[in-house]
């Protein structure tokens, strides 16, 4: 009789200590992580949160269409500014260059607001000289207070 109470008794504390353990381990902890990272995809036109496959970018045809129009716009709006910029180089050196091979102080072209950033090609002679043209006048520096200004059919 004695024994018996004995062992009943370790089996209920054991039973408590149980149940106390995997009491624990039942608290809702991991499923946060990945309501975050669905959260993160979101249309790139409109942000709406995107609910579909993993390399989906927009919630429709019509947010895609808006994105890559507007995505060309800027493009050819930076294309139209350099053109613009290269036509203006265009003009000064063509109203400089009065004979088709002119030497020109480089303050004139200074003074013209030229932008010696942009030309739309260059040649490199035998002896290393290089002329920069915009379309078909070029200007060759010949030293830091000359430009030789040249045409095209010149070289
Ligand atoms: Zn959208």
């Amino acid at each position: 009789m004695n024994f018996k109470n004995c062992h009943s008794a370790s089996a209920i504390k054991r039973n408590v200590v149980f149940e106390f353990d995997t009491g624990r381990k039942t608290k809702p902890i991991p499923k946060r992580k990945n309501k975050k990272v669905m959260e993160e995809r979101k249309c790139l036109e409109c942000g709406e949160p995107l609910r579909g496959r993993a390399d989906q970018k927009f919630c429709n045809d019509l947010c895609r269409n808006a994105y890559n129009n507007k995505k060309l716009g800027k493009s050819s709006k930076y294309i139209r500014k350099i053109n613009r910029i290269l036509r203006t180089n265009h003009s000064i050196l063509k109203d400089l260059n009065t004979e088709n091979k002119t030497t020109i102080p480089s303050k004139k072209l200074e003074k013209e607001n030229f932008n010696f950033n942009y030309h739309t090609h260059y040649y490199k002679t035998r002896n290393g000289k290089v002329y920069f043209f915009c379309y078909d006048q070029g200007y060759l520096k010949l030293d830091s207070n000359r430009y030789l200004l040249v045409k095209k059919e010149d070289i």
